[in-house]
């Protein structure tokens, strides 16, 4: 299985958050052509608390787990932007709405790819709620 987004092992932050970003943008602009999802990199889902591991592993059939990836994975890949902060938290939330993510998935990608959305959605809703607990 090849991961789009994936910038190799020794890669910096930055430049990881670039080639997952290009692949978000190339999906992002697709108009019921999408077939594949924008996978989160290998190097970012290095978290090992032990309620995520649990998390992740879950293949019960149920969406959660599908992406692989817990909340604090997502906060070092999007931190990589260099622009990381509540106002760019809910910017970037908007491009994953379910609904606004399914106008771009081919037909028989749809079920797969609005999982994956909402999923990603979800975890972007966390982190936001994390920014505002800070007081901002
Ligand atoms: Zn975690």
């Amino acid at each position: 299985m090849t991961i789009l987004g994936d910038a190799g092992p020794k890669a910096e932050p930055s430049e990881v958050y670039e080639v997952w970003k290009k692949a978000c943008d190339e999906a992002f602009a697709a108009e019921g052509t999408l077939t594949t999802f924008p996978e989160l990199p290998r190097g970012v889902k290095t978290c090992r608390e032990r309620s995520c591991m649990l998390r992740k592993g879950s293949k019960d059939g149920t969406s959660a787990g599908d992406l692989d990836v817990c909340i604090h994975d997502v906060e070092k890949l999007l931190k990589g932007s260099g622009c990381y902060g509540l106002k760019w938290l809910k910017t970037e939330r908007v491009k994953w709405h379910p609904d606004q993510f399914a106008r771009r998935c081919a037909d028989g990608f749809k079920e797969e790819g609005v999982a994956k959305a909402t999923e990603m959605f979800a975890l972007l809703g966390g982190l936001v709620g994390k920014e505002n607990r800070k007081g901002d």
